[in-house]
C-alpha cells in the first residue's frame, strides 16, 4: 500500500474519534418492528415513520430507539405536545 493512503487510514480513524465533525442531515431505516417493518426518515430534523402510532400520535417508538442509537448526530423528535404536562408549552 502506498504511503499516502497510509495517511488517509490514519487519518481516518482520527477522524472516527471525533465525533463532534460528524452531523447527520438525512436517513432512511428500515425498521424491523414486532408486527410489521416501516420506514423512518429523518431530513435535517424532521422524523417521519410510516407506522400508525406516528400517524396517530407523531412520534413512534421506532423513531425513539433511532434517537437513542444516532444520539448526538441528530436532532430529538420534538415531543407531542398533547403528551406533555398540562400548560407546559413547547416552543
Ligand atoms: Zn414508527
Amino acid at each position: 500500500m502506498d504511503s499516502g493512503m497510509i495517511g488517509k487510514i490514519e487519518k481516518g480513524k482520527r477522524y472516527a474519534r471525533e465525533t463532534d465533525r460528524v452531523h447527520v442531515s438525512y436517513l432512511r431505516v428500515n425498521f424491523r418492528g414486532e408486527h410489521a417493518d416501516h420506514i423512518v426518515a429523518y431530513d435535517e430534523g424532521q422524523w417521519t415513520c410510516d407506522c400508525r402510532s406516528y400517524q396517530h400520535r407523531g412520534l413512534c417508538s421506532h423513531i425513539i430507539a433511532l434517537e437513542q442509537i444516532f444520539m448526538g448526530y441528530v436532532a430529538p423528535a420534538p415531543m407531542p405536545s398533547a403528551y406533555l404536562p398540562e400548560g407546559m408549552m413547547v416552543g
